[in-house]
């Protein structure tokens, strides 16, 4: 019997970032007042308060500030995977974001250049994080 990964969770808020995704694009929230990108999606910018915020398309692009290497999991459907790299990634566009990573663990180092990836499990398409140029098939 195989196991059902958790899904994402999505609220009004956030469905534009998870409608994205499932296209396989990755996007922030970018304020029109200051224009700074933010993440996680919220209703107003954190640096202005402004509620004026408009989704476009990021880079993807980003360096790796920290990690842990997951040896046991929160969830069973996970623990075949372990173990795997959780890491904060800096974005080029500014904001921090916690993902996975599709790294080895024997190859993490920080400030390593990372980019975002699709992967399609059960029919729900996630956002991983790589090294740069890595192709290397992981699911
Ligand atoms: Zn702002």
């Amino acid at each position: 019997m195989s196991i059902s990964l958790p899904k994402p969770l999505r609220t009004s808020i956030s469905k534009p970032f998870w409608d994205n995704i499932a296209e396989g694009r990755f996007s922030l929230q970018f304020c029109d007042d200051c224009s700074r990108a933010i993440f996680y999606p919220r209703a107003h910018c954190p640096f202005c308060f402004s509620n004026q915020l408009t989704w476009k398309e990021a880079s993807g692009q980003g360096k790796l500030q920290t990690w842990s290497i997951i040896y046991r999991t929160d969830h069973p459907a996970w623990q075949e995977k372990t173990p795997y790299v959780v890491g904060v990634v800096e974005l080029t566009e500014g904001p921090s974001m916690l993902t996975h990573l599709l790294i080895e663990p024997s190859e993490v180092f920080y400030q390593m250049d990372v980019s975002v990836c699709f992967i399609t499990i059960e029919d729900e398409v996630l956002p991983f994080f790589k090294a740069k140029g890595d192709d290397t098939p992981w699911f």
